[in-house]
């Protein structure tokens, strides 16, 4: 049995950060094998009874929501290889307080489940798109197929899922060749495009040939951003609207472009509202560090959640080491949910 006895109150940080957003993992699996969030020979799957049941998942949600979590974000692993996904999402926008529901995917199986997620009441999709080669796409993904993924984000959009967020990790040796033709897709596309820096999450092992060693892959957005200065890059706003990427427009360009430097910007934790909630039942506090804090025996147990929420929010750190080249080594990111 849930216990629904939950106070009402606002999630607030020992820093004073208001937590309003959730990032819900729901699988550990994956159709990919991506070069900086595994490692090639992929990683122990949890067993199937130790994975959230949607149930589960909602019961948490309408805890979260009755304290202030506005947003969720379904990701993975791929999100999309769990069975009836549209049935979650159904499921959380069923709930008072949810106010968006957003999901993101390595955009492969987008096509076939765009429709059916949409009417569920997905309201929007971020794509992670690393390069235009195909060839390349495969050599990333170790084995994805860039174009099932470009008609993937061709039926989100026709759905409605729209802006279209599009996720580019920033990797030196790899895509410093793409970095323009990937920015230029905007002038096109009504895209949110963001660069993103390449985090150190338990991928400092060799990826394989024709990689560059790990250690010389990382490239700081402020270097994208010079060799973007020639398109006319300007900065917009965007009413509040970008997430943690402040959005520049190339001239002439009908989407945006921006840049998430969770190494690189100072500032990037002091405007974190989020919490992480693991495939098999840990909430996060921080992406980037490795406390964790588990729900499932309460929630089997029938025991009060509320308890282990404001715990998880009271273990947020004011940042993340990683400046200080302190790295979680306890999860992957496919573990984790990116
Ligand atoms: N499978 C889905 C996908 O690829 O979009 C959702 C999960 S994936 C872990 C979420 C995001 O994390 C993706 O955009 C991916 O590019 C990003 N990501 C994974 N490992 C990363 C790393 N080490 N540094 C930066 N971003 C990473
Ligand atoms: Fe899978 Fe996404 Fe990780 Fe790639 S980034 S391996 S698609 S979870």
């Amino acid at each position: 049995m849930m216990n629904y006895q939950e106070n009402v109150g606002l999630l607030t940080d020992p820093f004073g950060r208001q937590i309003t957003y959730l990032r819900i993992s729901v699988t550990d699996r994956c159709n990919f094998r991506c070069v900086y969030c595994m490692p090639p020979q992929g990683v122990p799957h949890v067993p199937h009874n130790r994975i959230m049941r949607y149930e589960e998942i909602v019961a948490f949600v309408q805890v979260a929501a009755r304290q202030g979590i506005q947003k969720v974000r379904i990701t993975g692993g791929e999100p999309l290889v769990r069975a009836d996904l549209p049935r979650l999402v159904e499921m959380i926008s069923a709930i008072e307080g949810i106010e968006e529901i957003s999901l993101t995917t390595n955009g492969i199986l987008l096509e076939k489940y765009a429709s059916a997620l949409a009417s569920a009441g997905l309201r929007r999709v971020n794509v992670s798109l690393d390069t235009l080669s195909a060839e390349k796409f495969a050599r990333i993904t170790r084995g994805g197929e860039l174009e099932k993924v470009l008609r993937g984000i061709a039926a989100a959009e026709a759905c409605g899922l729209t802006p279209i967020k599009i996720n580019t990790v920033i990797m030196r040796g790899i895509n410093d060749d793409e970095l323009i033709d990937l920015a230029k897709l905007t002038l096109d596309h009504p895209w949110i495009l963001r660069f993103i820096e390449l985090m150190p999450i338990e991928n400092q092992q060799t990826w394989g040939d024709g990689f560059p060693p790990p250690g010389e892959i990382f490239m700081p957005v402020r270097e994208v951003m010079d060799i973007l200065q020639p398109l006319g890059l300007k900065e917009v706003d965007l009413a509040g609207d970008s997430g943690p990427a402040i959005p520049y427009r190339l001239e002439g360009g009908i989407g945006t472009v921006g840049f998430i430097s969770p190494l690189t910007e100072q500032h990037f934790c002091q405007r974190c509202n989020r919490l992480r909630l693991t495939a098999d039942g840990h909430l996060r506090p921080c992406l980037m560090s490795d406390v964790e804090i588990p729900i499932l025996p309460a929630l089997r147990g029938g025991e009060p959640i509320l308890p282990l929420l404001q715990e998880a929010v009271n273990r947020k750190p004011a940042s993340h080491q990683l400046a200080r080249h302190v790295s979680p080594n306890g999860r992957c990111m496919i573990q984790i949910g990116g």
